[in-house]
């Protein structure tokens, strides 16, 4: 029988290091390719015990939904390999324009009964200028906004003017997503009709516009574990409130379709090195969940997940939303977050801002 070798010294080290986060410092670089290197199953059980420390100490039991409306189907411009929607691949997924008041109205409906925080408006288009389709954009988040159901969120691609980033503030947007994808080192293995930077422009524009920001990526392209790591920390650095991870679902007729799967324990241990990363960041899971961890998916909050995406994805299926209410149920986890907002993730003390934390009683 093959055994992987084990380090006797790991346990210790990894308690360190979550002890360090949990009082509110911060691993480097080096510390987390350690972490996510690690191979032997009992070494990652620890990682997710720790990472489950950190999430039950920066949010508590308090799980974040949010869902997504595919506001304009299809036809993309852009040539992301993994994406069903481009008009680079040929994958039969639907094509529409921009949605009319009903369909969106209707989400926030739904979402409103199921306890989701937030639906984001999502456009399948290299991105948006000023003009009349702005106007319309503009139109439908302020009423999303004053309906009152849901927060509105959008995600409407690659932004080049701080006066579209305003706009989109002033009509109601509190949160835009704009992934980073992955690293920048691998950045043009998934896209080469537009830039990183054209990403990181965007997120500046959005940032002085005073919009927070959902930004994380997609695992199972064909990356590295090295390449994960220097995401997670580029979206430290770019200050991101919202990390969403998305597994490769790969879809038939786009350049990923024979990914192989990635094994369910690196999926795991990867969310863990983000909540170590990012330890006040929401760490949301996102497209892929159902079809890569099957009947894992509920260990996605022990390894540190505190989001979830609920409800169908903008190509694919998710399990029914009743089913996931019922696994935060079972894990005595709490989806009701209306007054949340992003307070949690600012700094005070060890950054809980909790009185005899946690993190007092473990760092001594
Ligand atoms: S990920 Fe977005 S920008 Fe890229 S092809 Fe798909 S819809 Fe277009």
């Amino acid at each position: 029988m093959m055994t992987k070798s084990v380090d006797a010294t790991n346990p210790a080290r990894i308690a360190g290091w979550g002890q360090r986060v949990l009082a509110g410092g911060e691993i480097s670089r080096n510390e987390a390719l350690g972490l996510f290197q690690l191979e032997n199953t009992a070494d990652i059980f620890d990682l997710l015990s720790w990472a489950n420390r950190i999430r039950e100490h920066f949010k508590g039991n308090k799980i974040h939904l949010c869902s997504i409306v595919n506001a304009k189907a299809g036809a993309c411009s852009e040539n992301c390999s993994f994406c069903a929607q481009s008009s680079f691949h040929q994958t039969g997924s639907p094509r529409y324009g921009f949605v009319d008041p009903e369909p969106v109205a209707e989400a926030a409906d739904e979402a409103n009964q199921n306890g989701v925080t937030a639906v984001g408006l999502v456009a399948a288009w290299k991105g948006l200028n000023e003009g009349p389709m702005l106007d319309e954009v503009c139109d439908r988040v302020r009423e999303l906004k004053t309906g009152g159901k849901t927060r509105p969120d959008v995600s409407l691609g690659i932004i080049k003017s701080q006066r579209v980033a305003d706009r989109l503030k002033e009509a109601g947007v509190e949160c835009y997503g704009h992934n980073l994808e992955s690293s920048r080192r691998f950045f043009s293995k998934t896209c080469t009709t537009h830039t990183y930077d054209d990403r990181l422009e965007t997120i500046s524009h959005l940032k002085r516009a005073g919009i927070k920001i959902c930004s994380g990526g997609i695992i199972g392209m064909g990356e590295t574990r090295e390449d994960r790591c220097d995401l997670a920390f580029a979206l430290r650095e770019i200050g991101a409130n919202v990390v969403p991870i998305n597994i490769l679902n790969p879809i038939k007729g786009t350049p990923f379709e024979n990914n192989p799967p990635l094994p369910v324990m690196e999926i795991l241990k990867t969310i863990a090195c983000f909540r170590f990363i990012l330890p006040r960041q929401e760490i949301m899971i996102a497209g892929g969940r159902t079809v890569n961890l099957r009947d894992a998916q509920s260990m996605i909050f022990m390894a540190g997940a505190s989001a979830l995406m609920v409800g169908n994805y903008l190509t694919t299926l998710n399990q029914p939303v009743e089913r996931d209410l019922q696994m935060l149920k079972d894990l005595g986890l709490d989806p009701s977050w209306d007054k949340h907002g992003f307070s949690d993730q600012e700094e005070t003390g060890c950054g809980c801002g909790k009185t005899g934390c946690e993190a007092e009683v473990v760092a001594v």
